[in-house]
């Protein structure tokens, strides 16, 4: 082969780097399908080529032939054409990002529970009921599904996870999968609608969880999906228009908490003819649930009343207002509140995450693996700058954050608040050595304390 040969794209011995790209519309092969070779080195593709045709036949022949005076004239000399035909009609590739296969999950990759609430504890502050029962419900899922099957069945173990806005159940959720690392997909409940509705429809759920798994079926049928926001379904009570969405979107759930095999669109959340469609089956998919249910409590709280009012501990009633009453959730109780019982019934494992405390907010701001704080240490060391905080700042951010009442959710947009000056002025003078973050700097009464190096 000569020098020549080697350079040019259009030798077979870089076919695969290489692709022929459509002569009229400049799209390559990948896009447009198989191209159609015309003599000249020209390639064409289906699309164009039909264009071509239909535009011929919308010529008027009469007016043609009439105004070139000869008769049978050929209309597209491909001769001249040539000249502009460069001698390449290929372009190179966009190389596909190599991405490794992972190995597929065996029992030996789940942690018993006791090592999976301890990875858990790492990042998640307090919920230490919540974190056990998620410890021991997905290491029991995955005993399930990779574990030898015998007559005895263990049953699916989805979950219900009921606590206040902001107190982590999303991150609970995505810490485990993280270390787990197995798929996740987090969906909103609010946006799920029945088929035939403006909305995602309730398969959508699947698909997206596909997605995240590279669109690896086996690796998304050993997958999680959260459903956020799911109290958002309960039925209401005295509505005064017929709200029947949430309710069908409940029985639309059912069959895949329970597990079924439902065709999905990949690559998109949408089901149209051009996307193809895999089947994908939910029977090992853990589903958990979440929501803040808000009124959750009143209802609890009717039904313990209800109960001591009958004997001599009636005078107890007020004792409720004290107590956590979410964790004395029954499945009555969530009937009450509009879930319907066949969507309780798939949802065995329900546990609550108390609200955050000034203590809790505090710790979420220091203590995490990845807490904010470290994180603006980090950053402010690499300008050689310590960056203190003083307790009572830490508290006073607290007490800020409880004030917007969206538990840890609040923290990072607060901090970030009063860090951006920082951030902003300490990099301008190299001299700077020591910042203290003060409760006066955070309640607005005066300015962080700014120490110099060598001082
Ligand atoms: P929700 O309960 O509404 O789903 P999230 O889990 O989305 O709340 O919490 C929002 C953010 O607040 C999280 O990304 C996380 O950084 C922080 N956070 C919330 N709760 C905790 C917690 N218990 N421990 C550590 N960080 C938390």
């Amino acid at each position: 082969m000569s020098e020549m040969d080697k350079k040019n794209p259009d030798v077979d011995e870089n076919e695969d780097e290489y692709e022929k790209v459509c002569y009229i519309c400049r799209r390559p092969e990948s896009r447009c399908g198989k191209l159609i070779s015309l003599p000249g080195n020209m390639d064409v593709c289906a699309d164009c080529m039909q264009r071509s045709f239909d535009s011929i036949n919308n010529v008027n022949m009469d007016d043609l032939i009439k105004n070139t005076n000869i008769p049978g004239i050929s209309f597209l000399n491909l001769g001249d054409l040539n000249r502009e035909i460069p001698q390449s009609q290929k372009i190179k590739k966009k190389k596909k990002e190599d991405k490794e296969k992972l190995p597929e999950l065996t029992l030996k990759d789940i942690p018993a529970p006791h090592k999976i609430k301890e990875r858990l504890d790492e990042y998640v502050i307090g919920q230490e009921h919540a974190k056990k029962v998620i410890s021991v419900g997905v290491y029991n899922h995955y005993k399930r599904i990779l574990g030898e099957k015998d007559e005895v069945e263990i049953e699916k173990s989805n979950m219900l996870m009921i606590g206040p806005t902001g107190s982590g159940k999303t991150y609970l959720v995505k810490t485990l999968a993280k270390l787990l690392n197995v798929p996740l997909a987090i969906a909103d409940a609010t946006s799920l609608t029945e088929a035939g509705y403006i909305g995602d429809d309730i398969e959508s759920v699947v698909s997206k969880l596909l997605a995240e798994a590279d669109n690896d079926v086996d690796r998304a049928e050993q997958g999680i999906i959260f459903i956020d926001e799911i109290d958002k379904l309960a039925r209401k009570k005295n509505a005064t228009t017929r709200d029947v969405n949430g309710e069908s979107v409940q029985q639309g759930l059912l069959k895949l908490l329970e597990g079924s095999v439902v065709e999905v669109p990949v690559g998109s959340s949408s089901k149209n003819a051009m996307v193809p469609m895999v089947p994908v089956n939910t029977q090992n998919i853990l589903f958990i649930c979440g929501g803040a249910f808000p009124d959750l409590e009143d209802v609890i709280k009717s039904r313990l009343s209800r109960t001591t009012s009958m004997g001599f501990l009636a005078d107890l009633k007020d004792k409720f207002d004290n107590e956590d009453l979410l964790e004395q959730v029954t499945s009555e109780d969530l009937r009450e509140f509009g879930l319907i019982p066949e969507f309780i019934g798939r949802l065995p494992i329900v546990f609550t995450l108390s609200k955050m405390t000034k203590e809790m907010l505090v710790a979420v701001l220091k203590e995490p693996r990845n807490a904010i704080l470290k994180q603006y240490k980090k950053l402010l060391a690499m300008d050689e700058v310590e960056l203190i905080f003083e307790d009572s700042a830490l508290e006073a951010i607290a007490e800020k954050a409880l004030e917007k009442k969206t538990g840890a959710r609040a923290l990072r947009a607060i901090l970030e608040e009063f860090m951006l000056d920082i951030m902003y002025e300490i990099p301008k003078d190299s001299d700077i050595g020591r910042v203290t973050i003060t409760r006066e700097y955070i309640e607005k009464k005066g300015g962080p304390q700014i120490e110099m190096r060598g001082c």
